[in-house]
């Protein structure tokens, strides 16, 4: 369903992506794991269309998003997002802000009000919905932020540290709860996390970022008992 071909990233001087291929089937979900400026973020946006790859192609469900001369604008994507800031509209009810994306859409009302209704039971919402932004907590915020984001039942979804406004309870709850979403509604993820645990939980791949290139995709069992590198023995937790 994703297609990604060598793509070149470059920033000053630095090659922050030197070459990234992979491919996804649908339903799949990678955890996208690396160091702090691995350049995580910087594939994502460029998944997105949010930034310009220096070179590079990417298809997503059969279409040509990216090539040489093919430049497909972020919102004409199959994708959604959820980012760490998961800047939500400050005047709009929390019911508002989910629905908003829905009513670009032109989604019709009663699918809007049923999709509203699931999201917000799956990520305990339900009492909240009347409320502004403001009158939640950074970590309800962060649950309407991805409830925003499965609503539109987008083919593909990236996902930035989601979770990381969370605390250790609640995040251990959410992981379990979106890995039993991703399934059920069978959407094509990549989540960038520093957790272990999280990536564990919920990947069927896990993908290592060092220097530019993908130093392993493999799933997590595979990737633990056979890690290809020292630094991604290191991220499974050996000591060396
Ligand atoms: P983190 O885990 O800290 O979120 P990351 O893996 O997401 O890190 P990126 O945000 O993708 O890392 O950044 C990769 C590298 O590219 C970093 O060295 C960063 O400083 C650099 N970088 C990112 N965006 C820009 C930009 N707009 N201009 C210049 N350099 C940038
Ligand atoms: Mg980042």
């Amino acid at each position: 369903i994703l297609q990604i071909n060598n793509i070149r990233k470059t920033f000053g001087t630095t090659n922050v992506l030197d070459g990234i291929s992979f491919e996804m089937n649908e339903g799949e979900c990678i955890c996208l794991l690396g160091s702090s400026g691995s350049g995580k973020s910087t594939l994502l946006q460029i998944i997105a269309g949010l930034l310009k790859a220096d070179h590079g192609e990417i298809k997503m469900t059969g279409l040509q998003v990216l090539s040489n001369n093919t430049f497909i604008p972020p919102e004409k994507r199959p994708i959604n997002m959820v980012f760490q800031d998961y800047a939500l509209w400050p005047h709009m009810t929390i019911r508002k802000n989910i629905e908003y994306g829905l009513k670009m859409e032109k989604v019709p009302e009663t699918v809007r009000n049923e999709r509203i209704a699931s999201v917000s039971k799956l990520l305990h919402l339900e009492e909240l919905l009347n409320r502004l932004p403001s009158e939640l907590s950074g970590g309800q915020q962060q649950r309407v932020g991805i409830a925003r984001a499965l609503a539109t039942e987008p083919s593909i979804l990236l996902m930035d540290e989601p979770l990381s406004n969370l605390d250790v309870k609640l995040r251990t709850e959410m992981r379990s709860e979106l890995a039993h979403i991703l399934r059920k509604l069978s959407i094509t993820t990549i989540y960038v996390t520093h957790d272990m645990m999280e990536a564990f939980a919920l990947a069927d791949r896990i993908l290592v970022l060092h220097e530019g290139k993908i130093a392993q995709l493999a799933p997590p069992q595979r990737m633990y008992e056979e890690p290809k590198t020292l630094g991604v023995a290191q991220l499974m937790g050996y000591q060396n």
